[in-house]
């Protein structure tokens, strides 16, 4: 069933497993993961970035999409259509009025004062829709920074403040991940992870899921948080496959082409369910 975070994440903070928020892309990948996910009786987050929304042709199709395949394939798990890293509120918007049942406002780029205003502005429109709400504290990283990889981290008051003042549902604070391929080691910020979790009482979000060690997911896990975003490993996996049988002159039905990353996808999503510890948590 389409679900909102509300429970989802409640559940896995207090009984310290995560959700996983896989990124899709089209209709396949859509397919094969909720294939997957519904295999191994996981619950799942269906992360859709603005721009995979508007490669699929609209927040719209994407909703139908999703619910039309979860009717097809008869997927019985907790299944939420989440807007990854929304940009404005009338992005939002769009997504609530759509059927999305979860968004993030990221309004990390602004001052906390802005950040706030902008995010009770998303947390008053989406609960007379019954839609839960992420937002973001600090920065989280962008592999096309050179420098310092755009890290800032959360610092625990501005997170305190934020929490109270916006009432949003869970929040994503930048303690040290990055979005896409490290180019050093991960450097997370355990100890105000920790303090951010008991402090606000929210389930936490770890954004850039890709690269970090099976040891720091799990380490994350016990310090608050309950949802992790994963998107180019997924890429790696299919795309690696997929370029293994490309030049085969027998292949050229592109319904075929796509399913060459298929058995690659599915076990890298296996494997970040056992890693998160959702295998059963329906
Ligand atoms: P990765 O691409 O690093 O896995 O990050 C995904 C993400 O955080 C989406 O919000």
């Amino acid at each position: 069933m389409l679900v909102n975070l509300k429970e989802m994440l409640e559940c896995a903070k207090k009984d310290h497993y995560a959700v996983p928020q896989f990124n899709i892309n089209n209709l396949e990948w859509t397919r094969f993961i909720l294939e997957e996910c519904n295999a191994n009786n996981s619950p799942v987050i269906l992360g859709v970035s603005e721009g995979a929304i508007k490669y699929m042709g609209g927040y719209k199709i994407v909703v139908d999409i999703v619910k039309d395949l979860m009717d097809y394939l008869k997927i019985d798990i907790p299944v939420a259509i989440h807007l990854d890293h929304g940009s404005s509120f009338e992005s939002c918007q769009e997504a609530i009025d759509n059927g999305f049942t979860s968004v993030m406002i990221d309004g990390s780029q602004l001052d906390l004062k802005q950040n706030i205003e902008i995010t009770k502005k998303v947390v008053i429109y989406s609960k007379k829709f019954n839609v839960t709400v992420e937002g973001e504290i600090g920065h989280i990283g962008n592999d096309k920074n050179p420098e310092n990889d755009g890290i800032l981290y959360a610092e625990v008051d501005d997170c305190v403040k934020y929490c109270q003042e916006s009432a949003i549902d869970f929040l994503a604070p930048a303690l040290g991940s990055v979005h896409g391929l490290y180019k050093g080691e991960p450097k997370l910020n355990f100890e105000r992870m920790s303090q951010i979790s008991g402090i606000t009482n929210l389930p936490l979000v770890l954004h850039g899921g890709t690269g970090i060690y099976d040891e720091q997911i799990r380490k994350s896990i016990e310090c608050g948080i309950a949802k992790i975003n994963i998107n180019t490993e997924l890429q790696i996996a299919w795309s690696n496959a997929v370029k293994e049988h490309i030049n085969d002159n027998n292949i050229y039905d592109p319904r075929k082409i796509i399913k060459l990353g298929e058995i690659a996808l599915k076990e890298c999503v296996r494997n970040k369910i056992l890693l998160l510890g959702c295998k059963d948590k329906i």
